[in-house]
């Protein structure tokens, strides 16, 4: 039984977890570029983020394979 909180929510099905998720991409080369300004802060410019491989998208709790609902997840990720 897997109780639906909103039609909008991600819940897994294996363990019901609906807070914590983890994307793993495969073969990314992760490259952010940084400016640093007068005070000595950092700003970021672009990401210039580069993902070879697949993107998976799993459960942060149980660790089922949640990818069919990853393009949900980048809808809703602010
Ligand atoms: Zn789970």
């Amino acid at each position: 039984m897997i109780a639906i909180q909103s039609s909008r929510h991600i819940i897994c099905p294996e363990c019901g977890n609906d807070k914590e998720f983890l994307e793993v991409a495969e073969g990314a080369v992760l490259t952010t570029r940084y400016i640093q300004n007068s005070d000595g802060s950092f700003s970021q410019e672009l990401d210039d983020s580069q993902i070879l491989g697949e993107v998976k998208f799993y459960c942060g709790e149980c660790g089922e394979d949640l990818t069919q609902h990853y393009s949900r997840f980048l809808e809703m990720l602010f």
